[in-house]
């Protein structure tokens, strides 16, 4: 309702202002609750949005902490395949039952790990000290 026809309201009969009158209040009634679902709609992104921020948050922490758990950032499938390559180099290069191995293992046999910065990407080896290297 403009404000132009409010004008005009004290010409209207008494029933049919009632019945504008009533129609305004549904209106607004309405409104409200347009208002209402509009705010609570906002709360519940709101929320939803919070949920999916955490679980990201979560997924970010595990990700670090087994990067920090390896030492330096490697990826799971990484160093799944340098453990694949040590353990392999070790049975072909350096087991020598009674003669060498110890409790803890091999005594001739220690690794390091070595990154280049190229261009393109970072060279990254693992290297054993009888000096074979494996590029991951
Ligand atoms: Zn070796």
């Amino acid at each position: 309702m403009t404000k132009k026809s409010l004008n005009h309201s004290s010409l209207l009969p008494d029933t049919l202002q009632e019945a504008i009158s009533t129609l305004r209040d549904i209106e607004q009634n309405y409104i409200n609750a347009i208002n209402r679902l509009e705010t609570e709609n906002t709360a519940l992104k709101d929320e939803h949005y919070k949920d999916k921020e955490l679980k990201r948050l979560q997924e970010k922490i595990n990700y670090l902490t087994e990067n920090m758990h390896r030492g330096f950032p490697i990826t799971e499938e990484e160093e799944e395949k340098i453990n694949a390559w040590k353990d392999n180099h070790i049975l072909e290069k350096h087991w020598k039952p009674k003669k060498y191995v110890t409790k803890q293992g091999p005594v001739d046999c220690t690794f390091s790990y070595q990154f280049f910065p190229t261009i393109l990407d970072t060279t990254r080896i693992v290297k054993c000290s009888c000096g074979a290297e494996f590029s991951f």
